[in-house]
């Protein structure tokens, strides 16, 4: 096989202002989904070739200039995965090196330069490490993790941009059925589709999500919870459900 790349080390600046324990519990108490965030993230950006910055570091705002690229061309990847409480009190992934695998699959469909795997993991390690105090003890709850990397350089011209930003944030949720899993209602949508032959729809990719909305809207006014997407082809089969998978029981 090919050389190992040489791996790049997470430099380590923890927040000098963490939350305090009393307020932590409380934001615990009853998270919700993507509302609260940990003390810290991960960042890295990759320029001249090459990923570099690579830092754990306090959780705050970036800075970005009117002309940054994924602003214009939409260039943006993300992941999702969970870090579980363990019964011993540890904390456990779900093959992240999937998720790593998949989020260098979306970053080369969207012409964008992928970040390392080794770089993926050791951020999501690295960062459930420093925050293992938001992985919530209750039934059901994690902490949920959101790598994603966008086009940080400057420039309106369209082509693969020379620079992005890779992040780690992360985000204590509780069950993604509060109430209980009850039946959901469905909206079948026959006119708008959400993934074509030759497209984005196996890339992780914001644009995605976007032009899903509508057909989700759609669905909410006709009292429905989701909208089943058909193939964009013929209209007549079942993909995908626009927040999760769909099985069928035959
Ligand atoms: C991320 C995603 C899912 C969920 O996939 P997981 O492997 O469970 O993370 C389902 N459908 C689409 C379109 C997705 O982007």
């Amino acid at each position: 096989m090919s050389t190992a790349a040489p791996t790049l080390s997470i430099s380590l600046h923890p927040s000098a202002t963490p939350v305090s324990v009393e307020r932590r519990a409380e934001l615990l108490l009853d998270p919700g989904f993507g509302r609260v965030f940990t003390d810290h993230m991960v960042t890295a950006q990759y320029a001249d070739g090459g990923w570099r910055d690579a830092q754990l570091r306090p959780y705050g705002p970036l800075s970005l200039e009117p002309a940054t690229a994924v602003m214009h061309y939409a260039q943006e990847i993300f992941e999702g995965l969970k870090a579980y409480r363990q019964p011993d009190g540890g904390t456990a992934l779900f093959r992240p090196d999937r998720n790593a695998a998949r989020f260098r699959y979306s970053a080369q469909r969207l012409a964008m330069a992928p970040l390392p795997e080794q770089l993926f993991l050791d951020s999501v390690r690295v960062l459930v490490e420093q925050d293992r105090a938001w992985v919530p003890t209750f039934p059901e709850g994690s902490l949920y993790l959101r790598p994603f990397m966008f086009a940080n350089e400057q420039f309106l011209g369209v082509r693969p941009a020379l620079q992005y930003f890779y992040g780690l944030i992360a985000s204590p949720v509780g069950a993604y059925f509060p109430r209980g899993v009850k039946p959901v209602n469905l909206w079948l949508s026959t006119d708008r589709v959400r993934a074509v032959p030759g497209g984005t729809g196996d890339a992780k990719t914001g644009g995605n999500y976007a032009a899903s909305l509508m057909a989700q809207a759609e669905a909410t006014e006709a009292g429905c919870d989701q909208v089943v997407f058909v193939d964009a082809v013929e209209r007549r089969w079942v993909e995908e459900l626009g927040g999760m998978n769909i099985f069928f029981v035959f």
